[in-house]
């Protein structure tokens, strides 16, 4: 299904596609550089992470440092950005909980970081097929999907992975009681939605797919942002705390 063969994230069609899109808006020219920048990253470390060590212990810093500034510049970030081990640990269990500033560094940070764990999830044979964090690599999902036979799967922002979820309950803290979970749409379209719990004050974005439309869920995440600004408004907040950070740089628009 996917034309490289390697990954449903990183392939020609969601290229191509973005390729095509960049023309409409700044943000999407943005994050199409961002992207062919990932992908190259994600080619080299294909087949080199291996999974019998911490995946952030395996990232070659000079390289790592490299595509953060690469990216910093994709998205005309000018400021110094620190890529301390600590640092990246902390994002990764806390997110970004600083200013303006520090959301744009840590926004590269994380872009940065996607190629590597996709590469890292590749190499990982058996991951069980639930739960509310990502099997592979921990962090909470960040969108979720509903597949032509009306299965629920969940998804991690930063390796890719996904995985099967009751449709029914919230991915955050469990609740499964139908009066406390709650669904808006975007006007005209009844294949994006977001889902809220009104126990945890959470959401998750969630797409309906027909076919093989899983293969565009960046740009599908990119385009319906208004989405996850419409959740906020209403005072719920993204159900990974550390994916409402991952953007920021490619909508930046201090330029
Ligand atoms: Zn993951
Ligand atoms: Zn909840």
């Amino acid at each position: 299904m996917f034309d490289d063969g390697f990954d449903g994230f990183f392939n020609r069609l969601v290229r191509d596609r973005l390729n095509k899109e960049k023309a409409k808006a700044p943000y999407l020219a943005r994050y199409a550089e961002v992207y062919r920048l990932q992908e190259r990253v994600f080619l080299g470390a294909h087949g080199v992470m291996n999974t019998s060590d911490d995946p952030l212990n395996q990232i070659p810093e000079p390289s790592f440092r490299e595509l953060v500034n690469s990216i910093a510049n994709a998205c005309s970030v000018s400021q110094y950005i620190d890529v301390k081990p600590m640092r990246i640990r902390q994002l990764l269990s806390e997110g970004s909980c600083h200013g303006p500033d520090e959301a744009l560094a840590d926004s590269c940070i994380m872009l940065a970081l996607v190629p590597y764990f996709h590469a890292f999830r590749k190499e990982v044979i058996d991951a069980p097929d639930s739960g509310d964090a990502c099997p592979v690599c921990g962090q909470k999902p960040y969108l979720a999907t509903i597949d032509e036979g009306g299965a629920r799967h969940l998804h991690c922002w930063l390796c890719g992975h996904s995985w099967a979820f009751p449709r029914l309950t919230c991915p955050n803290c469990g609740n499964n009681k139908q009066d406390r979970l709650g669904y808006f749409y975007p006007p005209g379209d009844r294949s994006s939605r977001v889902q809220v719990c009104h126990e945890c004050n959470t959401y998750i974005k969630t797409f309906v797919f027909s076919d093989a439309g899983e293969t565009f869920l960046p740009l599908k995440d990119l385009l319906t942002i208004g989405l996850d600004l419409a959740a906020e408004r209403e005072g719920f907040q993204k159900c990974s705390q550390a994916a409402r950070t991952l953007y920021f740089a490619v909508f930046n628009t201090t330029e």
